[in-house]
């Protein structure tokens, strides 16, 4: 039976099958345009809200991979041992056999579904429904302890069993966390706005076309606005049933306990690039100080929480900021989120210290008594005070509510350093300032006009200024390891080099960039070395784009899972690399020249790495002032 069978009887008031899930899922596989993949989502979508409301979050669970908040940390990605061993026990095939497959295939999912195929007895015949296979991962993401491995297959073969056509596929996927359809997140959201308002056919039907356009077009941006501060779908989906696209931002909004998506920086080359940029706007320029991104969130009943960068929560990482906070609380401040960088702090000299000291720190179940590690805390935003959101204000009028809310502590709460330069001499001053106090340059930010708090939006309203990149290619890249390169010579033993990709959030994939071998240290290739060695595949996985020529291609490939940041005295048009393909040379990618290892950024998860539209954007801006035009590199 195909995927669309049972999804054909699908009535009002049923629960959604799986299979009109699993054929959007394969109309959207047969795709790379963007608009139509909004267009068919939206088209599911539409059904579910029209035929059962109540499955909508199950449904935008499923096309995100996910099983909860993101925040909340819980993600599926079952080992691949155990799926071959489910995919083995339901199709009744050796795993010898389904590894063979899967060496040549390069996807455990289609292996599944050929492999279910070619079998000759059937299931149950029981219709799988969203709600049974979401509530399943679930269970199974639960799991833990004894005999947890055979309790996961049990309940992995409970789904396998009923599962028809493409259903197997994408149930594998899913079970390792990766759909590989080309859905992007922000996709999703477009198709949840657009199924919101057309859902509304009545009203609908008297727009003209211009009004249909311009509707739809609010709506994504109200649903992207509102996931940007209150990144919850459990919030998110049912104030939109209850409440309708145009009003859900007055029932969404930042929340305490909820982390928001940064507001993120631009590079900038030059003094004179910040001037230029801010003629005749007021702007302030802060230290930047170099540690770990900090979001603070205090709620009512006094609940504290720090999450990081990426959303992680690091509670248990920092006991003694949790246990400062109250100190530094001004009497009257209830709730707050607040904006700061945790920076190593050396108590006896009172000065900060770099960032490699503060990434010796425990990251997990960090006892307050055994911290060798000091931390100050730079406080330099607040975006929630006492029961209200504050992102909508001017920074002038947020940090003027930060320093009266908060008191200061030395060498364990600051606010930032800032100052009001004007000049580029003054500027200069102040960077070189905060390069001798360790910090990485600073932070030039607009005080009020445009100078609202924008969630995840990387704005040109901050630019950073980072000493090393003045003049340079502006900024370091933070970039996927994808591949390594069997070391010779002093290296042997570990990995010589490994190769680097961006990533491009539209298509899903993994762009090589460059490959690496400088910038590491004899205790560096030794921990990549243990470190890869437990995320190695046989197969480069589908969503990787690299050019497959014996120069390029490594001895062993990895799975997306570290991020590093790697600075480089250059960006060329490459013939074999394939970052920003497209984008600035219409068939060619861009490298990186000289590209260095600077260090792990845990903080950052594969997709949060620097994306293939913005290493077009650091070659465009390279090139801005080169006369000869764009450099080719040779290989
Ligand atoms: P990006 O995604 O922009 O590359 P990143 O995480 O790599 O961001 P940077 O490029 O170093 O970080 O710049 C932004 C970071 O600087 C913020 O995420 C924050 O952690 C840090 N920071 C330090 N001081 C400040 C400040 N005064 N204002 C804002 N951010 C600051």
């Amino acid at each position: 039976m195909d995927a669309s069978d049972s999804s054909a009887q699908w009535k009002k008031g049923d629960s959604v099958p799986y299979s009109a899930l699993c054929k959007t899922f394969d109309e959207i596989e047969a795709t790379t345009k963007r608009l139509k993949i909004t267009e068919l989502l939206t088209k599911f979508f539409r059904q579910v809200l029209l035929l059962s409301p109540s499955s909508m979050l199950h449904c935008v669970y499923l096309c995100l991979n996910k099983i909860c908040p993101e925040y909340e940390g819980k993600e599926l990605g079952i080992g691949e041992s155990i799926l071959m061993k489910a995919v083995a026990n339901a199709t009744g095939r050796s795993i010898a056999n389904i590894k063979t497959d899967c060496a040549q295939i390069g996807d455990l999912g289609s292996v599944a579904e050929a492999s279910k195929k070619k079998q000759m007895t059937f299931g149950s015949g029981k219709v799988l429904s969203v709600e049974k296979v979401f509530a399943t991962l679930k269970e199974i993401s639960g799991i833990t302890g004894a005999s947890s491995q055979a309790k996961k297959i049990d309940k992995i073969n409970s789904l396998l069993v009923n599962c028809k056509g493409s259903e197997t596929k994408f149930l594998i996927r899913s079970l390792e966390g990766k759909l590989r359809i080309g859905l992007a997140e922000k996709t999703v959201l477009i198709a949840i706005a657009h199924a919101a308002i057309l859902s509304n056919a009545a009203e609908v039907k008297t727009w003209s076309k211009d009004k249909l356009e311009k509707e739809l077009e609010n709506g994504s941006a109200i649903i992207k606005q509102v996931y940007c501060e209150l990144p919850n779908y459990d919030l998110i989906i049912p104030a939109l049933a209850q409440h309708g696209i145009k009003a859900l931002h007055d029932h969404c909004k930042l929340t305490p306990g909820i982390p928001l998506k940064p507001m993120l920086a631009h590079p900038t080359k030059s003094l004179t690039e910040v001037l230029n940029r801010f003629e005749n706007i007021e702007f302030t320029c802060e230290y930047k100080y170099d540690g770990e991104r900090a979001q603070i969130h205090r709620l009512e009943d006094g609940t504290t929480t720090i999450y990081s960068r990426n959303s992680e929560n690091l509670s248990a990482k920092y006991p003694d900021i949790m246990a400062l906070i109250p100190d530094v609380v001004a009497p009257g401040v209830t709730s707050f989120v607040l904006d700061c960088e945790a920076v190593a702090w050396d108590i006896k000299k009172k000065c900060i210290l770099p960032f490699q000291v503060l990434s010796t720190r425990k990251r997990k179940d960090v006892a307050i008594e055994d911290i060798q590690v000091s931390v100050c805390l730079y406080a330099f935003d607040i975006l929630y005070l006492n029961g209200k959101p504050l992102i909508t204000d001017t920074l002038r009028a947020r940090r003027q509510n930060l320093r009266d809310s908060f008191l200061e502590k030395e060498g364990k709460f600051c606010f930032a350093k800032s100052v009001e330069a004007n000049s580029v001499d003054e500027i200069q001053t102040f960077l070189d300032e905060s390069v001798a106090g360790n910090c990485e340059g600073l932070m030039v930010k607009t005080l009020d006009e445009g100078s609202s708090y924008e969630p995840s939006v990387r704005s040109r309203n901050w630019l950073k200024v980072k000493k090393d990149y003045l003049n340079g290619i502006g900024d370091s890249l933070d970039l996927v390891v994808i591949g390594g390169y069997i070391g010779k010579g002093k290296r042997t033993g570990w990995y010589g080099g490994f190769l680097l990709a961006c990533y491009d959030d539209d298509s899903e994939t993994y762009q090589s960039i460059c490959k690496i071998a400088t910038g590491f240290s004899e205790e560096d290739l030794k921990q990549h070395k243990e470190f890869f060695e437990a995320h190695k595949v046989d197969t480069p996985p589908s969503y990787y784009k690299f050019s497959d020529v014996p120069n390029i291609r490594p001895d062993v490939w990895f799975k997306p899972v570290q991020v590093w940041e790697v600075k480089a005295a250059d960006l060329s048009i490459s013939p074999v690399h394939l970052a920003g393909q497209g984008l600035v040379d219409l068939s060619k990618g861009i490298s990186l020249r000289f590209p260095r290892f600077i260090r792990i950024r845990d903080d950052k998860s594969p997709e949060q790495a620097t994306t293939g539209e913005q290493v077009a954007t650091m070659y465009r801006a390279q090139n801005l002032n080169t006369a000869s035009g764009p450099m080719e590199e040779d290989y």
